[in-house]
């Protein structure tokens, strides 16, 4: 009864086998060889060119990459982005964290944050004096999916920043609403992690090398108190590692600014590809809403337990959160389907809920998923 693969994280998230295979046998050439020379740059700008792809992403748009993880995105965003105030939707651990960076910034006037409770969604609104409007696609810590779209009634000239990382290569968005969806490797696009990868609009890139150059030259010029932002924020730094324009300077010759792991880009390559021949994002879409389904399904007509999220319109169609009855324990049904081969099924650690939470990206099979409900039944009936 046991599903073929037990790999339901929600990032770190399953590897399709078949990648495995294609990292030892045609990418194992690569691995071990320079990231400056022809063969790495290549899968480079194979991973761009399916990703402009997999979006229809706008010609002026840019695919730019570094090393670090969304979080080092958070962080580029903080510097290189944000140009005195930001305006966030606050929804979860992930949504929380890249506000807590911008409000930590001495630079940048103290951002405002739209809280939503756990298992909703908040979307930032327009505010005055914001420059900077950014949330999560998709909250993995909760299990919610929020709309993407540019916020009505900002400035024309704001940026929209939104973090794709669990929710990119199982949904689609319209690129043209955002300036920067950036996202990690190792969640729906089934990659190991380490890599951020930007889709970023002209503003955006315009706006950074603005900002940057701003930047360089207070810090040439600094005996001159004549910026009028002196007394109120603190000299801009801009570590050089978490320069945006470096990023995309390197991203142009289809490289990095630093060394990235090539196991990554060519594990990641490899699932372009494979989303690519099946279909493309239309049907990852709906490869992973019919998973997500299974699931939401299943709770709604269990006896022991229910979807989180209450809102069927904000409910995650790749990360998937049910409430536990009080009288069970979700650790132990965790430990007992781990000990089946059934793995990273946990709740979020920073929620504190009794929840299991289930990962269903692309690379995961729906009979899998179906599998998974049935073993937790058997699970639940045996602790009974
Ligand atoms: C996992 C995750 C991150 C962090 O990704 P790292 O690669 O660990 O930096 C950020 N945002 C969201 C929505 C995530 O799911």
């Amino acid at each position: 009864m046991l599903p073929s693969d037990g790999r339901f994280g929600s990032g770190p998230s399953k590897i399709r086998q078949a990648q495995l295979d294609y990292l030892s046998d045609a990418g194992a050439q690569l691995m071990g060889t320079s990231h400056r020379q022809a063969p790495v740059r290549d899968l480079v700008a194979s991973i761009q060119d399916g990703i402009r792809t997999l979006y229809s992403v706008p010609d002026d748009y840019e695919i730019v990459l570094g090393n670090g993880g969304a979080t080092a995105f958070w962080d580029i965003a903080t510097a290189c982005l944000i140009e005195k105030r930001a305006a966030f939707g606050s929804f979860g651990s992930f949504s929380a964290k890249f506000a807590a960076s911008a409000a930590s910034a001495p630079f940048l006037d103290a951002p405002v944050v739209f809280s939503g409770d756990y298992g909703t969604y908040k979307l930032p609104e327009a505010t005055e004096g914001v420059d900077t409007y950014a949330w999560a696609h998709n909250e993995t810590s909760t299990g919610v999916l929020a709309p993407v779209h540019r916020i009505a009634g900002a400035d024309s000239d704001a940026l929209m920043l939104v973090d794709g990382t669990s929710a990119a290569a199982g949904t689609y968005i319209d690129v043209s609403e955002v300036d920067a969806y950036y996202f990690s490797p190792q969640k729906g696009f089934g990659s190991d992690g380490g890599l951020w990868i930007a889709i970023l609009s002209p503003a955006a890139i315009e706006r950074a090398a603005r900002i940057e150059k701003a930047a360089g030259d207070f810090v040439g010029d600094s005996n001159d108190s004549g910026n009028d932002n002196a007394n109120t924020r603190a000299q801009r730094w801009i570590p050089p590692f978490l320069s945006l324009t470096s990023a995309v300077k390197n991203s142009r010759k289809n490289q990095t600014l630093n060394t990235p792991a090539i196991a990554t880009l060519i594990l990641m390559k490899n699932q372009i590809d494979w989303i690519i021949s099946q279909g493309g994002l239309p049907w990852t879409a709906r490869h992973c809403a019919q998973s997500a389904e299974i699931i939401y399904n299943w709770a709604e007509h269990s006896d022991y337990c229910k979807p989180f999220v209450l809102d069927r319109d904000a409910r995650s169609t790749v990360v998937v959160t049910v409430d536990l009855d009080d009288n069970l324990a979700a650790a132990d049904i965790i430990k007992q389907a781990r000990a089946n081969g059934i793995v990273d099924i946990a709740g979020y650690r920073g929620l504190g809920r009794n929840q299991l939470r289930i990962g269903v990206f692309p690379s995961v099979d729906t009979a899998d998923v179906q599998k998974l409900t049935q073993c937790i039944d058997d699970i639940v009936e045996s602790l009974r």
